[in-house]
């Protein structure tokens, strides 16, 4: 058994299990693809310290950093319950899809969230050749060209204020008769010069030259006519998805999927931290990653030393 068992192996999980061995713990770490969604970014400008690296780079560093330490890593491991202990101090239990189960007086949960994506033509193909999903990543790339954000709720609008800021024009394509964000960012949207807001509007198809994208598709649900707008980008922002479906029946609490830490990244569960996007941490970045994967670790490690093991 471990003292520390880490789920995920994206930057929050990375920075958790190299924490918790360098306070002499016996870790491990295990994960479905080491790297997270790391592994599908191209360009990373925003670690800060790094000007400029790419996702599958930093993916290997992190992969080489946790090998400079005694970590078990497990890669091709994917959890499928958890098994809480049932005192404090006591074993958790955590068994995965082959049949295996690993047990720790701690878990740090980083299992990180992936884009909800629009399942329509041409999407997959131009994924980061004009189809993006993070406008604090990918915003500044398309300065002066011509974008649409998909989703009007709150973070739909507020990618287009933002992009607003940055590129030539953005258009706001909207499902429902009406957007769902807060007012005062649909005014705020509604005020800048270089906005079109599009209600009612099914995205039907994403075009391109076969190298990068050239245009949106879409039907409006009332008319039923199909429109073509032409552009470079498309940001899809109709919602982040927690990998959080195995610990539904763990007893761990969880708001719309996330999981629910506090400022120690401690959740409901004694012995149980996460970190990352797979949590309730506000803005889901590979620096904020990191550093609550560092908290979570810190966290454990106190945990550990004020625990005896039952
Ligand atoms: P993740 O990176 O999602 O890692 C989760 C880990 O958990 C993975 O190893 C996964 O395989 C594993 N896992 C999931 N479920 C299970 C399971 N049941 N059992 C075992 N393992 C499991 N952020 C930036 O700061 N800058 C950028 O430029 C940037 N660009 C991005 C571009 C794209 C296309 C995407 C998708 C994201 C981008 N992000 C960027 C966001 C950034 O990648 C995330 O915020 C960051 O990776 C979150 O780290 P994490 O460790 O919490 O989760």
């Amino acid at each position: 058994p471990y003292e520390v068992l880490v789920i995920g192996g994206g930057p929050a999980g990375a920075a958790a299990a190299i924490y918790t061995a360098r306070k002499g713990f016996r870790t491990g770490i295990a994960a479905e693809r080491m790297g997270g969604q790391v592994q599908d970014t191209m360009g990373i400008e925003n670690f800060i310290s790094v000007p400029y690296t790419e996702g599958p780079k930093l993916a290997a560093s992190l992969e080489q950093h946790i090998k400079e330490y005694e970590i078990d890593s497990m890669n091709l491991l994917r959890a499928e319950k958890l098994i809480p202990a049932t005192q404090v101090g006591g074993m958790h239990e955590v068994v995965f899809s082959n049949g295996a189960s690993l047990k720790a007086r701690s878990v740090i949960l980083t299992t990180g969230a992936r884009w909800r994506n629009l399942g329509v033509p041409g999407e997959a193909e131009y994924r980061n050749k004009g189809v993006a999903y993070c406008p604090h990543c990918d915003g500044p790339l398309y300065k002066g060209k011509r974008v649409a954000v998909i989703g009007g709720g709150n973070s739909g609008v507020e990618a287009a204020i933002d992009l607003a800021n940055i590129v030539a024009h953005v258009t706001l394509v909207e499902f429902d008769s009406k957007l769902r964000a807060d007012q005062v960012l649909v005014d705020k949207l509604r005020s800048m010069p270089n906005v079109d807001i599009l209600v009612s509007a099914q995205t039907t198809e994403v075009d391109g030259d076969g190298e990068k994208v050239s245009a949106l598709v879409y039907k409006n649900r009332e008319t039923g006519e199909e429109h073509k707008v032409e552009l470079e980008g498309v940001f899809v922002q109709i919602g982040l998805v927690p990998n959080t479906e195995f610990l539904k029946d763990s007893g761990l609490e969880l708001n719309r999927g996330e999981i629910v830490i506090d400022a120690h990244a401690a959740t409901n569960l004694p012995g149980v931290f996460a970190a990352g996007d797979a949590t309730t941490v506000p803005y889901k970045q590979i620096i904020v990653a990191m550093g609550e994967g560092s908290k979570a670790a810190l966290s454990a490690f106190d945990y550990l030393i004020r625990n005896e093991p039952v």
